[in-house]
């Protein structure tokens, strides 16, 4: 996979011809306070032109090594050709006429391609949406139809979106919930397992039965509907629980009649090495939520999952003007046909080693990395202070910005927000993945000295 280069319309290369921001972004960030809503930030302030392969080209004629993939969308990159052409065909074919009014096919493809990646090998339906909230707010609409039961549990460190129910199922109040309360009632937050910083530490069954202690404790089997988990924690740290957490949930869940949904918006499509998250552990869930990589870009989501839970709801009761829409539905169907040709699981791994084995020389050398950790593609560094596990989120910052003032977009996570997370498109080359990480690399040198 290190000759990609070929495959790319754009030079694969860092090429910084201003300072950034350049001034055509300084240009374009005046006229957006003026006409943008301040509520929307912006981590990297470069606007975009063009971007492909692992490197996004700004207005100032920058070219930037991409380590974010718009938070673990571009999978396949910002503009594989596959995709690029699925959309513009459909698009000049039709854009619309809504899945609820007229169907298509391409709704029906995509939701037989998921039915068939999903964990499990049981009888599956699929719904499609737009964001992974909306996906989100849906799999919680099946669980309570099917069950007839109100509660939710999420977890601490939870990221689930920013609607009113996925707010109050999302745990961090900055920036994400202050003052948009009141929250939706009857969701519930139970410990997670956090190996690096819980007492319980690798005892994933532990942390499980803790869990499950507080929930039989505080709302009772009988009134819960559903637990919802994301595999690994995305927004939270990148935190991947302990060995036999998530199966003793599963376990639980399924002796109970709760319906166990795993939100994969983040950590699906080949991201984690693997379709999903859930399969490093052979965990099937009962729902899972999906968008974020689906669709090579393109905004799509889906909820997937057992027939007789999808198939409980009355008819009309899940669906949305644009949920499905034809153009993002070519986009997937393109998106998942690269992935499989390509095996971008196997590149999810092989970027894994070569970016663990870089950054755990890095941490024996400086003393602020107090974990690396992650799976596939999705890898983070938790920053603390020297000599103890203390969150060390200015320091994270100051890398963060470091590593862009040298053309490397580097997005940062984290309940105390002290995690760099690296989410490269799968797609980018070897050489600009160790270059990228040269940057970082001495960007946590200088930091740390
Ligand atoms: C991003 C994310 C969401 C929300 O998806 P949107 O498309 O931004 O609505 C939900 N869950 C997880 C795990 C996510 O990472």
């Amino acid at each position: 996979m290190t000759s990609l280069a070929s495959k790319f319309r754009l030079p694969q290369e860092r090429t910084l011809r201003t300072a950034l921001p350049g001034p055509r972004s300084e240009e374009l960030a005046a006229r957006r306070r003026a006409a943008v809503a301040a509520g929307v930030g912006s981590s990297v302030p470069v606007y975009a032109v063009d971007a492909d392969g692992g490197v996004i080209v700004d207005v100032d004629g920058n070219s930037l090594i991409d380590f974010g993939a718009g938070i673990a969308v571009t999978t396949v990159g910002a503009s594989d050709p596959d995709v690029a052409a699925a959309v513009a065909a459909q698009a000049a074919r039709f854009t619309h006429t809504c899945f609820m009014v007229t169907p298509y096919e391409d709704y029906v493809a995509v939701a037989e391609k998921l039915n068939a990646l999903t964990p499990g090998d049981h009888e599956k339906r699929s719904v499609l949406f737009n964001s992974g909230a909306e996906a989100v707010e849906n799999a919680v609409k099946i669980a309570r139809t099917a069950t007839g039961r109100d509660a939710v549990v999420a977890f601490d460190n939870a990221y689930h979106g920013r609607t009113l129910l996925t707010m109050a199922l999302t745990a961090k109040t900055m920036p994400y919930k202050a003052g948009f309360g009141p929250f939706a009632p009857e969701v519930y937050r139970m410990p997670m397992s956090y190996p690096y910083r819980d007492p319980l530490g690798d005892d994933g069954v532990a942390a499980a039965r803790r869990a499950i202690t507080q929930i039989e404790n505080q709302i009772g089997a009988k009134s819960l509907a559903a637990i919802i988990i994301e595999p690994i924690q995305g927004e939270g740290g990148f935190i991947v629980p302990a060995p036999g957490f998530l199966q003793t949930l599963v376990d639980w869940a399924r002796e109970n009649g709760v319906v166990f949904i795993a939100d994969e918006v983040q950590t699906g499509f080949a991201r984690t090495g693997s379709w999903f998250a859930c399969d490093h552990e052979g965990i099937v869930p009962d729902l899972i939520t999906m968008a974020k990589g689906i669709a090579g870009g393109m905004p799509l989501a889906a909820v997937t999952g057992r027939a007789e839970l999808l198939d409980s709801v009355h008819t009309g009761g899940l669906g949305g003007t644009y949920g499905g829409n034809p153009v993002a539905c070519a986009a997937a169907l393109a998106a998942l046909d690269v992935m499989e040709r390509d095996d971008l699981s196997g590149r999810a791994r092989a970027i894994n080693d070569r970016v663990t084995t870089r950054l755990s020389a890095l941490a024996d050398e400086v003393g602020v990395i107090g974990e690396i950790r992650g799976r596939g593609a999705m890898i983070a560094v938790e920053l603390v202070k020297p000599g103890t596990t203390e969150p060390d989120p200015v320091l994270t910052k100051a890398i963060a910005a470091a590593a862009l003032a040298q053309g490397v977009v580097i997005l940062t996570c984290g309940t105390h927000g002290n995690v760099i997370r690296l989410l490269p498109p799968l797609v980018i080359g070897d050489e600009l993945l160790d270059e990228g990480l040269t940057v970082l690399e001495d960007a946590i040198r200088a930091a740390a000295a």
